[in-house]
């Protein structure tokens, strides 16, 4: 299949380009578009050969949910079986953004969609090509990340190009996105609402929102597999780069003495390695290549550089990659949910 790659600028979309994009959603067809959190790969969401597309062209297993994005509220009513309370009061505060609920489905949502499930994931992206996007195809999309599954999620088109050339019908470069990891995602179908991934919305503003507790799945913290996570996507590992990785966590100092210990092991066996820091340890490291993630205040900036940083690992063929930690104090969860799903959960204390 021949890909459409296509700028858009967010700030002055092309008629003609955006119509198309739309026509090819609901003539069934799969388009790449950005959001403020990663690019997504979109399919009508109610139409299940469309859906199955993403799941072939992904390579993503069949029990993995897609999440639903709407670009109004009013669109919650069409998927879901019955309104949650919460829901309007989360939409209030973080619709468009970064936020997934879960809900009980509707019938009209096939489980293609949902991967078998009777409970479907709905978010209402805050970027303005995938709001146009959807209103355009008169459809409601279906989109996970537009990475090969077990690949890092897409934070620029490159991305997407890299794992989606001639597999799907067209792909929408708006820029690199802004927030660089994925929604943060609630179930309200649990009696207490819970967080089934960590994101840029933390459990902490969820609950100041709906006035009571918001837990977060155990399923999720545990480093071994003696829970299972809720949200099916979450006990693959995901967002892996190919190469060994291990995090070190412990003071500055002693992680940067560790990480050059564990890289001249590796060199003295004539093996390349990587190692991730921050602007403010880069150049403590005697590493071959030393990737710089941003400055170790800058949390925005770190969760935005992560999902790069790790394809550049696989582009550098490199044998092992040593992380520091980036233990930040507010969106530090999700960032070190994802960096220890990459590392498989090999962390070392020093
Ligand atoms: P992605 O869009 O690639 O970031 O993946 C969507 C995430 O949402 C995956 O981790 C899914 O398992 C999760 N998800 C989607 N729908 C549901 C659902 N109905 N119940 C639980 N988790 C879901
Ligand atoms: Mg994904």
């Amino acid at each position: 299949m021949q890909t459409r790659i296509e700028t858009v600028d967010p700030q002055r979309m092309d008629e003609t380009i955006m119509a198309e994009a739309g026509r090819l959603i609901a003539e069934g067809e799969l388009v790449a578009f950005p959001t403020e959190t990663v690019y997504g790969l979109g399919a009508d969401a109610l139409n299940p050969e469309a859906s199955a597309k993403i799941y072939a062209a992904k390579g993503r297993p069949s029990d993995n949910p897609l999440i639903v994005h709407i670009a109004d509220f009013s669109d919650m009513a069409r998927v879901a079986l019955e309104l949650p309370p919460q829901a309007k009061l989360l939409s209030d505060a973080f619709w468009p953004g970064p936020l997934t609920m879960i809900v009980n489905k509707s019938d009209a949502v096939p489980q293609a969609t949902t991967g078998g499930m009777d409970t479907v994931a709905v978010r209402m992206p805050n970027h303005p090509v995938a709001l146009e996007l959807i209103r355009r195809s008169g459809c409601l999309i279906a989109a996970p990340s537009a990475n090969t599954s077990g690949r890092p999620s897409p934070t620029e088109a490159a991305h997407v190009v890299e794992d989606m050339n001639g597999r799907i019908a067209m792909i929408l470069d708006g820029g690199p996105v802004r927030i660089g990891i994925e929604s943060t995602i609630i179930d309200l179908t649990e009696p207490v609402p819970m967080v089934l991934r960590p994101g840029y919305i933390t459990p902490k503003m969820l609950s100041e929102v709906l006035g009571q507790e918001v837990i977060l799945d155990p399923g999720i913290i545990a480093a071994d597999d003696t829970r299972k996570p809720k949200a099916p996507g979450m006990k693959y590992r995901h967002y892996a780069p190919k190469a060994q990785m291990v995090v070190v966590d412990g003071k500055e100092q002693a992680v940067v003495t560790k990480i050059n210990e564990l890289v001249k092991e590796k060199r003295d066996r004539g093996e390349k390695v990587a190692v991730i820091a921050t602007e403010e340890t880069r150049s403590c490291y005697e590493a071959d290549i030393v990737l710089c993630i941003g400055r170790r205040t800058d949390e925005d900036a770190i969760a935005q550089h992560l999902y790069r940083i790790l394809r550049e690992c696989d582009d550098l063929d490199v044998a092992a990659i040593y992380s520091e930690c980036f233990q930040t104090p507010r969106i530090g969860q999700a960032i070190m949910n994802r960096l220890l799903k990459a590392a498989g959960h090999m962390i070392i204390e020093v």
